[in-house]
Protein backbone atom coordinates (compact mmCIF):
# COMPACT_ATOMS: atom_id res chain seq x y z
CA UNK A 1 0.00 0.00 0.00
CA UNK A 2 1.44 3.53 -0.72
CA UNK A 3 1.57 6.15 1.69
CA UNK A 4 -1.62 8.46 0.76
CA UNK A 5 -3.97 5.12 1.05
CA UNK A 6 -2.36 3.82 4.16
CA UNK A 7 -2.64 7.63 5.97
CA UNK A 8 -6.22 7.70 5.46
CA UNK A 9 -7.42 5.48 7.75
CA UNK A 10 -6.18 7.98 10.52
CA UNK A 11 -8.33 11.11 9.13
CA UNK A 12 -11.58 9.69 10.73
CA UNK A 13 -11.77 9.27 14.15
CA UNK A 14 -14.31 6.30 13.76
CA UNK A 15 -15.68 4.20 11.18
CA UNK A 16 -17.80 0.84 10.93
CA UNK A 17 -15.94 -1.65 10.11
CA UNK A 18 -17.94 -4.60 7.67
CA UNK A 19 -16.59 -7.88 7.06
CA UNK A 20 -18.86 -8.25 3.25
CA UNK A 21 -21.44 -10.48 4.31
CA UNK A 22 -23.64 -8.11 6.00
CA UNK A 23 -24.65 -6.78 2.43
CA UNK A 24 -26.13 -10.13 1.08
CA UNK A 25 -27.85 -10.53 4.37
CA UNK A 26 -29.71 -7.35 3.80
CA UNK A 27 -30.28 -7.96 0.16
CA UNK A 28 -32.20 -11.43 1.41
CA UNK A 29 -34.31 -9.21 4.50
CA UNK A 30 -35.28 -6.83 1.42
CA UNK A 31 -35.96 -9.82 -1.08
CA UNK A 32 -38.08 -11.13 1.70
CA UNK A 33 -40.35 -8.18 2.12
CA UNK A 34 -40.96 -7.74 5.55
CA UNK A 35 -39.07 -4.73 7.45
CA UNK A 36 -40.30 -4.81 10.78
CA UNK A 37 -39.56 -6.71 14.14
CA UNK A 38 -39.88 -10.24 12.35
CA UNK A 39 -38.09 -13.60 13.22
CA UNK A 40 -34.84 -12.38 11.38
CA UNK A 41 -34.87 -9.72 14.25
CA UNK A 42 -35.70 -12.72 16.98
CA UNK A 43 -32.81 -14.53 15.55
CA UNK A 44 -30.20 -11.49 16.42
CA UNK A 45 -31.79 -11.75 19.68
CA UNK A 46 -31.41 -15.32 20.60
CA UNK A 47 -27.66 -14.76 19.17
CA UNK A 48 -26.57 -12.41 21.36
CA UNK A 49 -28.30 -13.81 24.23
CA UNK A 50 -26.62 -16.58 23.65
CA UNK A 51 -23.26 -14.88 23.06
CA UNK A 52 -23.41 -12.74 26.38
CA UNK A 53 -24.75 -16.17 28.29
CA UNK A 54 -28.68 -14.59 29.35
CA UNK A 55 -31.84 -15.89 29.10
CA UNK A 56 -33.16 -12.83 26.71
CA UNK A 57 -32.56 -9.90 25.25
CA UNK A 58 -34.72 -7.44 23.89
CA UNK A 59 -34.14 -5.76 20.22
CA UNK A 60 -34.77 -2.03 19.82
CA UNK A 61 -34.01 0.52 17.22
CA UNK A 62 -31.17 2.44 19.10
CA UNK A 63 -29.08 2.65 22.16
CA UNK A 64 -30.92 5.86 23.03
CA UNK A 65 -34.31 3.58 22.81
CA UNK A 66 -32.84 0.98 24.69
CA UNK A 67 -31.28 3.44 27.82
CA UNK A 68 -35.20 4.97 27.87
CA UNK A 69 -36.84 1.38 27.64
CA UNK A 70 -34.61 0.23 30.67
CA UNK A 71 -34.96 3.43 32.79
CA UNK A 72 -38.62 2.70 32.34
CA UNK A 73 -38.51 -0.91 33.07
CA UNK A 74 -36.45 0.17 36.32
CA UNK A 75 -39.69 2.26 36.68
CA UNK A 76 -37.85 5.73 36.83
CA UNK A 77 -40.29 8.24 36.22
CA UNK A 78 -41.17 12.16 37.35
CA UNK A 79 -40.00 13.03 40.65
CA UNK A 80 -37.22 10.19 40.25
CA UNK A 81 -33.36 11.28 40.52
CA UNK A 82 -30.95 9.06 38.48
CA UNK A 83 -26.86 9.22 39.29
CA UNK A 84 -24.77 9.75 36.04
CA UNK A 85 -21.84 10.38 35.05
CA UNK A 86 -21.58 13.97 32.69
CA UNK A 87 -18.75 12.50 30.59
CA UNK A 88 -20.88 10.55 28.05
CA UNK A 89 -22.63 11.10 25.16
CA UNK A 90 -25.47 13.12 25.47
CA UNK A 91 -27.95 10.45 24.39
CA UNK A 92 -27.21 9.14 28.52
CA UNK A 93 -28.71 12.55 29.55
CA UNK A 94 -31.75 12.83 27.06
CA UNK A 95 -33.06 8.86 28.40
CA UNK A 96 -33.11 10.37 31.82
CA UNK A 97 -35.11 13.42 30.97
CA UNK A 98 -37.37 11.60 28.08
CA UNK A 99 -38.63 9.26 31.68
CA UNK A 100 -39.35 12.77 32.93
CA UNK A 101 -36.50 12.26 35.98
CA UNK A 102 -33.76 14.27 36.91
CA UNK A 103 -30.36 13.52 35.93
CA UNK A 104 -28.09 13.80 39.14
CA UNK A 105 -24.52 14.33 37.71
CA UNK A 106 -21.68 12.66 39.81
CA UNK A 107 -18.20 13.10 39.39
CA UNK A 108 -15.53 10.35 37.55
CA UNK A 109 -12.35 8.74 37.88
CA UNK A 110 -9.46 10.58 36.07
CA UNK A 111 -7.82 7.31 35.38
CA UNK A 112 -10.67 5.24 34.06
CA UNK A 113 -12.81 8.47 33.18
CA UNK A 114 -15.74 6.16 35.14
CA UNK A 115 -18.16 7.07 37.74
CA UNK A 116 -16.44 7.51 41.53
CA UNK A 117 -18.11 5.27 43.79
CA UNK A 118 -17.35 7.81 45.92
CA UNK A 119 -18.76 10.48 44.73
CA UNK A 120 -21.94 8.50 43.77
CA UNK A 121 -22.20 7.63 47.54
CA UNK A 122 -22.39 11.27 47.65
CA UNK A 123 -25.20 11.72 45.07
CA UNK A 124 -27.44 9.45 46.74
CA UNK A 125 -30.98 10.72 48.42
CA UNK A 126 -34.23 9.73 48.81
CA UNK A 127 -35.06 10.52 45.44
CA UNK A 128 -32.76 8.38 43.39
CA UNK A 129 -33.83 5.29 41.79
CA UNK A 130 -31.73 4.72 39.79
CA UNK A 131 -27.52 4.96 38.77
CA UNK A 132 -26.65 4.63 35.28
CA UNK A 133 -22.59 4.18 34.66
CA UNK A 134 -21.36 4.71 31.38
CA UNK A 135 -18.70 2.06 30.45
CA UNK A 136 -16.19 4.56 28.81
CA UNK A 137 -14.55 3.66 26.06
CA UNK A 138 -15.72 -0.08 26.58
CA UNK A 139 -14.38 -0.70 29.96
CA UNK A 140 -16.61 -2.25 33.25
CA UNK A 141 -17.20 -0.02 35.71
CA UNK A 142 -16.93 -1.63 39.06
CA UNK A 143 -19.74 -0.06 41.94
CA UNK A 144 -18.96 -3.07 43.88
CA UNK A 145 -17.86 -0.99 47.05
CA UNK A 146 -21.37 1.37 46.82
CA UNK A 147 -23.58 -1.68 46.07
CA UNK A 148 -24.80 -2.93 49.19
CA UNK A 149 -25.91 0.92 49.87
CA UNK A 150 -27.94 0.57 46.69
CA UNK A 151 -29.36 -2.94 47.24
CA UNK A 152 -30.74 -1.43 50.92
CA UNK A 153 -32.67 1.74 48.83
CA UNK A 154 -34.08 -0.24 46.15
CA UNK A 155 -31.82 1.61 43.54
CA UNK A 156 -31.40 -0.12 40.33
CA UNK A 157 -28.73 -0.06 38.67
CA UNK A 158 -28.40 0.65 34.68
CA UNK A 159 -25.56 0.30 32.85
CA UNK A 160 -25.08 2.33 29.79
CA UNK A 161 -22.92 -0.42 27.87
CA UNK A 162 -23.19 1.41 24.56
CA UNK A 163 -19.57 1.11 24.48
CA UNK A 164 -18.74 -2.04 25.82
CA UNK A 165 -20.18 -4.98 23.74
CA UNK A 166 -17.67 -7.79 24.13
CA UNK A 167 -16.02 -6.80 27.26
CA UNK A 168 -15.92 -8.36 30.34
CA UNK A 169 -16.62 -7.18 33.86
CA UNK A 170 -14.06 -9.58 36.20
CA UNK A 171 -14.91 -12.99 34.55
CA UNK A 172 -18.35 -12.19 33.52
CA UNK A 173 -19.56 -11.14 30.13
CA UNK A 174 -20.81 -7.22 30.42
CA UNK A 175 -24.56 -8.10 29.94
CA UNK A 176 -24.38 -10.89 32.11
CA UNK A 177 -23.72 -9.19 35.61
CA UNK A 178 -27.13 -8.97 36.83
CA UNK A 179 -27.76 -5.44 35.85
CA UNK A 180 -29.89 -4.69 33.62
CA UNK A 181 -28.00 -3.38 30.73
CA UNK A 182 -28.17 -1.46 27.86
CA UNK A 183 -26.41 -1.85 24.32
CA UNK A 184 -25.87 0.14 21.07
CA UNK A 185 -25.22 -1.05 17.95
CA UNK A 186 -25.11 2.17 16.15
CA UNK A 187 -23.28 2.44 13.38
CA UNK A 188 -19.46 3.32 14.89
CA UNK A 189 -20.01 0.52 17.80
CA UNK A 190 -18.30 -2.74 18.66
CA UNK A 191 -20.57 -4.37 16.48
CA UNK A 192 -23.16 -2.68 14.45
CA UNK A 193 -26.54 -3.17 12.96
CA UNK A 194 -26.24 0.06 11.22
CA UNK A 195 -28.80 1.07 13.97
CA UNK A 196 -29.65 -0.38 16.90
CA UNK A 197 -30.03 -1.76 20.38
CA UNK A 198 -30.33 -3.91 23.46
CA UNK A 199 -32.02 -4.26 26.31
CA UNK A 200 -30.44 -6.91 28.96
CA UNK A 201 -33.48 -7.34 31.23
CA UNK A 202 -32.91 -9.34 34.50
CA UNK A 203 -36.15 -11.31 34.76
CA UNK A 204 -39.13 -12.13 32.29
CA UNK A 205 -41.44 -9.77 33.94
CA UNK A 206 -38.78 -7.09 32.88
CA UNK A 207 -38.26 -8.80 29.36
CA UNK A 208 -41.66 -9.00 28.49
CA UNK A 209 -42.17 -4.85 29.64
CA UNK A 210 -39.46 -4.25 27.36
CA UNK A 211 -41.03 -5.69 24.69
CA UNK A 212 -44.79 -3.70 25.25
CA UNK A 213 -42.42 -0.61 25.46
CA UNK A 214 -40.78 -0.73 22.25
CA UNK A 215 -43.63 -2.07 20.27
CA UNK A 216 -46.18 0.60 21.28
CA UNK A 217 -47.65 -1.07 24.15
CA UNK A 218 -48.65 -3.58 22.01
CA UNK A 219 -47.99 -7.31 23.25
CA UNK A 220 -49.70 -9.96 21.34
CA UNK A 221 -47.76 -11.68 18.82
CA UNK A 222 -47.68 -10.53 15.04
CA UNK A 223 -49.42 -13.76 14.39
CA UNK A 224 -52.25 -12.98 16.50
CA UNK A 225 -52.83 -9.55 15.48
CA UNK A 226 -53.45 -11.56 11.54
CA UNK A 227 -56.44 -13.66 13.36
CA UNK A 228 -58.21 -10.53 14.76
CA UNK A 229 -60.52 -7.99 13.75
CA UNK A 230 -58.98 -5.93 16.68
CA UNK A 231 -55.57 -5.53 18.73
CA UNK A 232 -55.08 -4.40 22.23
CA UNK A 233 -52.55 -1.53 23.33
CA UNK A 234 -52.01 -2.90 27.09
CA UNK A 235 -49.62 0.14 28.08
CA UNK A 236 -47.42 3.17 26.81
CA UNK A 237 -45.00 2.20 24.52
CA UNK A 238 -43.36 3.95 21.46
CA UNK A 239 -41.87 2.68 18.12
CA UNK A 240 -38.42 1.25 19.15
CA UNK A 241 -38.80 -2.05 17.38
CA UNK A 242 -35.42 -3.65 15.45
CA UNK A 243 -36.27 -3.77 11.88
CA UNK A 244 -35.28 -6.99 10.29
CA UNK A 245 -33.02 -5.10 8.17
CA UNK A 246 -30.54 -3.98 10.93
CA UNK A 247 -31.09 -7.33 12.50
CA UNK A 248 -29.66 -8.94 9.48
CA UNK A 249 -26.36 -6.59 9.71
CA UNK A 250 -26.09 -7.52 13.06
CA UNK A 251 -26.05 -11.14 12.46
CA UNK A 252 -23.31 -10.79 10.24
CA UNK A 253 -21.51 -9.06 12.06
CA UNK A 254 -22.00 -10.99 15.40
CA UNK A 255 -20.45 -14.03 13.24
CA UNK A 256 -17.33 -12.04 12.80
CA UNK A 257 -16.99 -10.57 16.15
CA UNK A 258 -14.09 -12.67 17.62
CA UNK A 259 -12.51 -11.00 14.79
CA UNK A 260 -13.92 -7.79 15.45
CA UNK A 261 -12.73 -7.90 19.45
CA UNK A 262 -9.24 -9.65 18.84
CA UNK A 263 -8.66 -6.58 15.81
CA UNK A 264 -9.66 -3.50 18.29
CA UNK A 265 -7.74 -4.90 21.19
CA UNK A 266 -4.58 -5.34 18.85
CA UNK A 267 -5.37 -1.49 18.15
CA UNK A 268 -4.99 -0.35 21.78
CA UNK A 269 -2.23 -2.09 22.76
CA UNK A 270 -0.21 -0.76 19.20
CA UNK A 271 -1.15 2.50 20.70
CA UNK A 272 -0.20 1.87 23.98
CA UNK A 273 2.98 0.67 23.09
CA UNK A 274 3.49 3.91 20.63
CA UNK A 275 2.39 6.45 23.23
CA UNK A 276 5.03 5.22 25.74
CA UNK A 277 7.15 7.55 23.62
CA UNK A 278 4.89 10.32 24.33
CA UNK A 279 5.53 10.81 27.90
CA UNK A 280 2.77 14.30 27.76
CA UNK A 281 0.09 12.09 26.98
CA UNK A 282 -1.64 10.32 29.07
CA UNK A 283 -3.52 7.09 28.16
CA UNK A 284 -6.87 6.64 29.32
CA UNK A 285 -6.81 3.08 30.69
CA UNK A 286 -9.68 0.56 29.21
CA UNK A 287 -8.80 -2.43 30.94
CA UNK A 288 -7.18 -3.43 27.71
CA UNK A 289 -6.82 -7.63 28.87
CA UNK A 290 -11.34 -7.67 29.51
CA UNK A 291 -12.65 -4.98 27.42
CA UNK A 292 -13.52 -4.18 23.66
CA UNK A 293 -12.03 -0.96 23.29
CA UNK A 294 -13.96 1.36 21.37
CA UNK A 295 -12.32 4.26 22.18
CA UNK A 296 -8.90 5.38 22.53
CA UNK A 297 -8.27 8.56 24.53
CA UNK A 298 -5.59 10.48 26.17
CA UNK A 299 -5.65 13.02 28.25
CA UNK A 300 -2.95 16.05 27.06
CA UNK A 301 -2.34 19.61 28.15
CA UNK A 302 -3.36 22.63 26.20
CA UNK A 303 -6.12 20.21 23.90
CA UNK A 304 -7.69 22.97 21.90
CA UNK A 305 -4.69 23.45 20.52
CA UNK A 306 -2.62 20.11 20.23
CA UNK A 307 -6.36 18.64 19.03
CA UNK A 308 -6.39 22.13 15.81
CA UNK A 309 -2.81 20.98 15.22
CA UNK A 310 -3.46 17.63 14.06
CA UNK A 311 -6.68 18.23 12.57
CA UNK A 312 -4.90 20.75 11.02
CA UNK A 313 -2.51 18.06 9.48
CA UNK A 314 -6.13 16.06 8.46
CA UNK A 315 -5.61 13.78 11.58
CA UNK A 316 -9.37 12.16 12.91
CA UNK A 317 -9.02 13.64 16.42
CA UNK A 318 -11.89 14.37 18.49
CA UNK A 319 -13.27 14.84 22.14
CA UNK A 320 -15.26 12.95 23.91
CA UNK A 321 -16.92 14.10 25.35
CA UNK A 322 -17.67 18.31 26.54
CA UNK A 323 -19.36 17.27 29.64
CA UNK A 324 -22.96 17.69 29.44
CA UNK A 325 -23.34 19.58 32.96
CA UNK A 326 -21.83 22.59 31.12
CA UNK A 327 -24.64 22.01 28.05
CA UNK A 328 -27.22 24.58 27.43
CA UNK A 329 -29.85 22.14 27.87
CA UNK A 330 -28.58 20.60 30.92
CA UNK A 331 -28.21 23.94 32.96
CA UNK A 332 -30.59 23.05 35.30
CA UNK A 333 -28.70 20.51 36.64
CA UNK A 334 -25.48 21.65 37.08
CA UNK A 335 -23.36 21.52 39.58
CA UNK A 336 -19.67 21.58 40.49
CA UNK A 337 -17.48 18.62 39.15
CA UNK A 338 -13.87 19.51 38.98
CA UNK A 339 -12.37 15.83 37.88
CA UNK A 340 -14.68 15.96 34.85
CA UNK A 341 -14.22 19.93 34.13
CA UNK A 342 -10.45 18.89 34.06
CA UNK A 343 -10.96 15.76 32.56
CA UNK A 344 -13.26 17.26 30.18
CA UNK A 345 -10.37 20.39 29.37
CA UNK A 346 -7.54 18.02 28.49
CA UNK A 347 -9.22 14.66 27.22
CA UNK A 348 -8.65 14.11 23.25
CA UNK A 349 -9.59 10.62 21.06
CA UNK A 350 -7.54 9.36 18.89
CA UNK A 351 -8.78 7.87 15.87
CA UNK A 352 -9.45 4.46 16.84
CA UNK A 353 -11.44 1.74 13.99
CA UNK A 354 -10.96 -1.75 12.18
CA UNK A 355 -9.44 1.00 9.20
CA UNK A 356 -6.11 1.83 10.70
CA UNK A 357 -2.95 0.18 10.32
CA UNK A 358 -0.25 -0.18 12.65
CA UNK A 359 1.57 2.52 10.75
CA UNK A 360 -0.78 4.52 11.02
CA UNK A 361 -1.18 4.70 14.59
CA UNK A 362 2.84 5.04 14.74
CA UNK A 363 1.95 7.99 12.44
CA UNK A 364 -1.09 9.36 14.78
CA UNK A 365 1.61 8.84 18.33
CA UNK A 366 4.72 10.70 16.57
CA UNK A 367 2.10 13.66 15.23
CA UNK A 368 0.79 14.19 18.94
CA UNK A 369 3.83 14.03 20.23
CA UNK A 370 5.04 17.19 18.05
CA UNK A 371 1.74 18.61 18.94
CA UNK A 372 2.12 19.08 22.40
CA UNK A 373 3.26 21.77 24.19
CA UNK A 374 6.73 21.96 24.89
CA UNK A 375 8.82 22.16 28.61
CA UNK A 376 5.36 22.04 30.39
CA UNK A 377 4.52 19.60 32.77
CA UNK A 378 1.23 17.95 32.53
C1 LIG B 1 -23.62 5.58 21.24
C2 LIG B 1 -23.95 5.87 22.64
C3 LIG B 1 -25.28 5.99 23.09
C4 LIG B 1 -26.46 6.04 22.17
O1 LIG B 1 -26.57 4.96 21.31
P1 LIG B 1 -27.31 5.20 19.89
O2 LIG B 1 -27.36 3.84 19.31
O3 LIG B 1 -26.44 6.16 19.12
O4 LIG B 1 -28.64 5.78 20.19
C5 LIG B 1 -25.50 6.18 24.44
N1 LIG B 1 -24.49 6.25 25.31
C6 LIG B 1 -23.21 6.16 24.93
C7 LIG B 1 -22.14 6.22 25.96
C8 LIG B 1 -22.89 5.98 23.57
O5 LIG B 1 -21.61 5.90 23.20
Amino acid sequence: MSNTITMRGSSRNSSPFLYGTEADAVARVLAGGQYGHTEVTEEFEDRIARFLGVPEAVAVSSGTAALHTALLVAGVGPGDEVILPSLTFCATVQAVLACGATPRFADIDPTTVCLEPGSVLDALNPATKAVLPVLYGGRAVDLSTVRPDLEERGITVVEDAAQAFGSMAGTQAVGATGALTCFSFGPIKNLTCGQGGMVIPRSPEEAQQARGFRMLGVTQSQAERRTATTYRVDGFGLRYQMSSINAAIGLAQLDRFSETAAARQQLWRTYQEALQEVPGAALVDVDVDRSVPHLCAVLVPDRDAVFRRLHDQGIGVGVHYPPNHLQAAFAPWRRELPVTERVGRQILTLPFHQHLGADEIQYVATALARALPVGRPR
